[in-house]
């Protein structure tokens, strides 16, 4: 029979993954995407811990929010582009539609002029 079991079951982060990889869902700030670890706790004192099985949460560095990744708004998009942002600014062939480097004269690919 359990009694003045004082104890329980804590999540803690493990290591960080990935810094700044969401934002918190509570206060909007940069949060890092973790490996938590679930340790038990008897008397205050941890006593075990093992790796939680939920997978990598987003940890808020601003108020310590651990949640999971899903529930995190996109983070600010990357500076590099995707493709589709430097096809607008890239030149294009015009009878092959190949992107090409702007300094060309001639398609490298069909030879037509730009
Ligand atoms: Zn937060
Ligand atoms: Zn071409």
């Amino acid at each position: 029979m359990f009694f003045f079991f004082v104890g329980g079951l804590d999540q803690r982060v493990a290591r960080v993954l990935q810094t700044g990889a969401g934002r918190c869902v509570r206060c909007g700030s940069l949060s890092d995407l973790v490996e938590t670890e679930k340790v038990l706790k008897l008397f205050f004192v941890p006593v075990k811990t093992w790796p939680s099985k939920t997978g990598p949460s987003l940890s808020c560095t601003n108020c310590g929010l651990l949640f999971p990744p899903s529930l995190s708004p996109p983070p600010p998009p990357p500076r590099e582009t995707d493709g589709s942002a430097a096809d607008l600014i890239s030149r294009r062939c015009c009878s092959c539609d190949r992107v090409l480097d702007p300094g060309f004269r001639f398609c490298p690919f069909c030879g037509s002029e730009i």
